[in-house]
């Protein structure tokens, strides 16, 4: 037998929060951000639930080409672009849309030998100072981008910095007043743009994170209003239980040691699983439903749980490390992260179903 360790993904609930998406951006189209193998979900796990959406906006050309495997006949858009020069003709074969963010991307869509026209997105840096052309380059930019004669339609992009904290219309005046004039459909919001920032919507929005039913914000009750549904649970058993005496420690680096006798449940996952290890005590998790916490240290293989509040916990008692009732999102927070890292790092060990 494995270990009881499993993760769930739930294509349905994609599908669910796609529906959402629609309703919050309803002029605007949907890309769905599959980077990281779909956010650590699997891109062939959830595809049947992408067939809402208007397109697929990933990074990695292995991921583009599995993608048209499965059959997808509707846009994919890169969006770091293209690396070499046969990115390009491969991005021209499988008919991908290319971000397009420094002068080194137009010469190699320049200079490529492909008889067809690749469409692009054309991306400004209007604050983050990551990827894309500074405002005051953008127009010369487009100018050159519509002499090339491998480029077809060119969508206007840019990202937020910090559209799940506050304030985006710094950006959003910056690459309105450096692309006013040029024609053509704009692109800017991710998922935070979609919840919070109507203005930031425009003709299509980009939206990862809340895909998968988690906040971009980092924070659980942020996103609570809007009926997102987790679509990775990852689950364990208590695999041993102890009556740990009082003042007695627990675990690697006796970090923790009850003021009073406490029954703690060993739980089957660990590091080496992808759960943090800087989840600290007190960290949500959930044991036959019953929400109590993690104390100790997180080991490799294993972490431990106080069993206080669900006394008839026993061996082989089901526990939630995070799902529909235990928010992902909280358990980031406790640990100093963000949901985004968890879901990317859920490890290769951990047996995977789709339900
Ligand atoms: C990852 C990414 C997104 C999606 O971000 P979320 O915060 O997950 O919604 C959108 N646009 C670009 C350019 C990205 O790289």
């Amino acid at each position: 037998m494995p270990r009881p360790i499993s993760a769930s993904i739930v294509p349905a609930a994609v599908a669910h929060n796609i529906a959402v998406i629609r309703r919050l951006a309803p002029n605007s189209h949907v890309w769905a951000v599959v980077k990281a193998n779909a956010y650590g979900h699997g891109i062939e796990r959830i595809y049947p639930a992408l067939e809402a959406a208007d397109g697929i906006a990933l990074l990695d050309m292995d991921e583009a080409v599995r993608v048209r495997e499965l059959g997808w006949q509707k846009p994919i858009l890169l969006l770091e672009g293209v690396f070499k020069p046969e990115d390009v003709e491969l991005a021209d074969r499988l008919g991908l849309n290319v971000t397009i963010h420094c002068e080194e991307q137009l010469d190699l869509v320049r200079f490529a030998q492909i008889s067809g026209r690749i469409d692009v997105h054309l991306k400004m840096n209007s604050g983050m100072n990551r990827l894309g052309f500074a405002p005051g380059a953008f127009q010369a930019a487009y100018q050159a981008a519509k002499d090339i004669r491998q480029i077809g339609d060119i969508t206007l992009m840019t990202h937020f910095a910090n559209a799940d904290e506050g304030d985006v219309s710094w950006q959003l005046d910056r690459f309105d007043e450096a692309s006013r004039g040029i024609p053509g459909p704009r692109s800017v919001a991710n998922s935070a743009g979609v919840l919070w920032h109507r203005a930031a919507h425009r003709d299509s929005v980009r939206p990862g994170i809340i895909l998968y039913g988690a906040s971009p914000s980092g924070v659980s009750t942020h996103i609570a209003e809007f009926g997102l549904r987790a679509a990775m649970a990852l689950n364990s058993e208590i695999i041993a239980v102890q009556n740990v005496n009082a003042h007695e420690t627990i675990g690697y680096g006796r970090s923790f040691a009850p003021e009073q006798p406490m029954r703690v449940g060993v739980v089957a996952c660990g590091y080496a699983d992808g759960y943090p290890r800087h989840a600290p005590t007190g960290t949500p998790i959930a044991v036959d439903g019953v929400l109590t916490r993690v104390v100790g240290r997180v080991s490799m293989d294993m972490l431990t749980v106080d069993l206080t509040p669900c006394p008839s916990a026993r061996v082989g008692s089901r526990v939630e490390l995070w799902g529909d009732q235990v928010k992902i999102d909280d358990v980031a927070a406790a640990s100093g992260t963000i949901c985004y890292e968890l879901m990317c790092a859920l490890a290769r060990r951990v047996p995977v179903r789709t339900v």
